[in-house]
């Protein structure tokens, strides 16, 4: 194959995958390619973005930071608070009490075996999470993460955004094409031109015309236009392992001054379960099930009871839900010639864990940090992006699954999660072995694990997996634990006494920013 020089970066799409995508290869690109590089983002005027994902991750902080926006723009402009993880009502049993953390901060240092034997030994009758993290105390106090003098993307305690997406996809259009020099075409592609071998040498724009490239980014959505329409790869379908294929959303407005979530609050329902996201000034709330299990209506009035139990003040027989559909899987690979798929193009699986936008970021970073310099590098390149993130969607397959398979409710929809058919084998495998001993890293063992050992040893000590015994032969190993116990309630209590909650932490920037605004202007 010829030597050419990969130059000239065409984007397909403005969602929050496009957008991430231009941004971090037009801020990165010096560092990152032998040439300099002209990002060109194509989206279609006719089509929206799908407008919801709005729990992100920590990699979001590192992601904002490398792009260029500064935190406190980012919090203002996209309506954003502080997310420090997730917290699961009614996925064991579903009766009263039946909730637990799955916090961002790993548990207290301490080899997972001898963690675990200490937590059943000392303190069996409080939850894992909260005995061996400070975050679930800061979470139920609804604390920031941090105080407002710590310098941009630090914190006390490890944290990710609640956002408005729809704000969100309008801060990195502005930054992209006003700060970093995105060249921005609103057009509607309506056909691709291929080379003779097979590689996509330009889209075609039902205005614009042929837009050359040398990488193509198919971001658009779940059309996939590049990837699948015109590359014809494979979808894989994920849906026999993960049931739900729809979504109802609502968003609606909070009272001023009331509490702010620090978590994404996930309750389970007999055919799913429903989202709760805190912004400033609004919650965004969606039930997510399974068309073989609920119709839609069925998930229209569980949605409503949830809002009526939850938001009083509200009319929920007024409430105008958004129907979004999907299917759950991903591409068979994601690079393919001189396309690579980032986003809803890539796949989709339910949004338990918010592992879309952090997909996107890892895609993102792994092409920037093996950005090929030429064109006859990249098959090597694809190659092994694509085995990395086969391995990634595996897991996150996995880790979602794992919610499911340990519940003890008895309704059809969580029965046949348990159905041995539908779990993956390694997991299957998996839970066989941490009957003997906790997840450790050598059940995960890649550097970059989406979900690393901590998050299983939340999730499965929150549904009350049983711990394994203790071994014999480790006696200073209890002594050990119970010491770091006391050093997490102490760190705890210390938070509790020096952070703001998210409240007073948002509303004081808002207030800093109006102040700054109103000198400006009397300048
Ligand atoms: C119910 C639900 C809840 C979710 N919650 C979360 C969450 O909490 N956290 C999380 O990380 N993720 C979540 N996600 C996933 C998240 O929304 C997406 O991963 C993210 O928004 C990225 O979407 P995208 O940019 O790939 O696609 P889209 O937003 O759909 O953008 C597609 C783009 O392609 C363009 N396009 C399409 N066809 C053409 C064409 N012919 N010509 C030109 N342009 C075209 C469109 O105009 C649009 O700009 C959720 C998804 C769903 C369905």
């Amino acid at each position: 194959m010829a030597s050419e020089a990969v130059r000239r970066i065409v984007i397909v799409g403005g969602g929050t995958a496009g957008w991430l995508a231009a941004c971090l290869l037009a801020a990165r690109a010096g560092e990152c390619a032998a040439v300099p590089l002209e990002v060109t983002l194509i989206e279609s005027p006719d089509i929206p973005t799908i407008g919801v994902g709005e729990g992100t991750w920590p990699t979001m902080r590192g992601t904002l930071q490398q792009i260029g926006i500064g935190e406190a723009e980012f919090l203002l402009a996209c309506d954003a608070c502080f997310k420090q993880g997730s917290r699961f009502h009614g996925w064991r049993t579903g009766e009263a009490g039946d909730s637990y953390y799955h916090p961002f901060g790993p548990p207290a240092d301490g080899a997972p075996r001898d963690l675990v034997a200490a937590w059943q030994e000392g303190a069996a009758d409080r939850p894992f999470a909260e005995v061996v993290s400070p975050q679930p105390r800061a979470c139920a106090l609804d604390l920031a993460p941090r105080q407002r003098p710590m310098p941009d993307y630090a914190g006390a305690l490890n944290y990710a955004y609640h956002l408005d997406a729809g704000k969100f996809g309008a801060l990195l259009a502005r930054h992209g094409s006003e700060r970093l020099g995105v060249r921005h075409l609103r057009d509607h592609v309506i056909g691709v031109d291929r080379t003779a071998d097979g590689d996509i040498a330009a889209v075609v724009g039902r205005d614009a015309g042929r837009v050359e490239g040398d990488l193509f980014i198919d971001c658009s959505g779940h059309a996939a236009l590049l990837i699948g329409q015109q590359l014809d790869v494979p979808f894989r379908d994920r849906s026999s392992e993960l049931f739900n294929d729809r979504a109802l959303a609502v968003q609606v407005p909070v009272e001023a001054g009331s509490a702010i979530a620090a978590q994404t609050d996930a309750t389970a329902h007999a055919a799913g379960w429903i989202w709760d996201i805190g912004l400033p000034t609004r919650r965004g709330i969606g039930c997510v099930y399974s068309s073989d299990f609920a119709s839609d209506d069925q998930a229209a009035a569980t949605l409503r009871a949830y809002l009526r139990s939850q938001l009083p003040h509200l009319d929920a027989d007024e409430a105008a839900f958004r129907r979004l559909t999907f299917r759950s899987g991903h591409r068979e690979h994601f690079w393919e010639r001189n396309c690579l798929a980032v986003g809803l193009a890539a796949g989709f699986v339910e949004p338990l864990e918010a592992s879309a936008i952090v997909l996107v970021e890892l895609s993102l970073q792994a092409l920037l940090e093996n950005f090929p310099a030429d064109r006859s590098a990249m098959e090597l390149h694809a190659r092994r992006f694509n085995a990395l993130f086969r391995y990634r969607w595996d897991r996150i397959v996995e880790f979602l699954k794992l919610h499911y398979v340990l519940s003890r409710r008895e309704e059809p929809y969580w029965r046949a999660h348990r159905e041995p058919g539908s779990v993956p084998e390694r997991l299957a495998e998996l839970l066989r072995l941490w009957r003997d001993q906790p997840p450790s890293r050598y059940d995960l063992p890649q550097v970059d694990e989406v979900f690393p050992a901590a998050s299983y040893q939340y999730v499965l000590y929150g549904m009350g997996f049983p711990a394994p015994a203790r071994r014999a032969g480790r006696p200073d190993a209890q002594g050990g634990a119970a010491k770091l116990f006391g050093q997490v309630e102490q760190r705890a209590r210390a938070l509790a006494a020096s952070l703001p909650t998210n409240r007073a932490y948002t509303d004081a920037l808002r207030a800093e920013s109006l102040g700054a605004g109103q000198l400006e202007t009397s300048r």
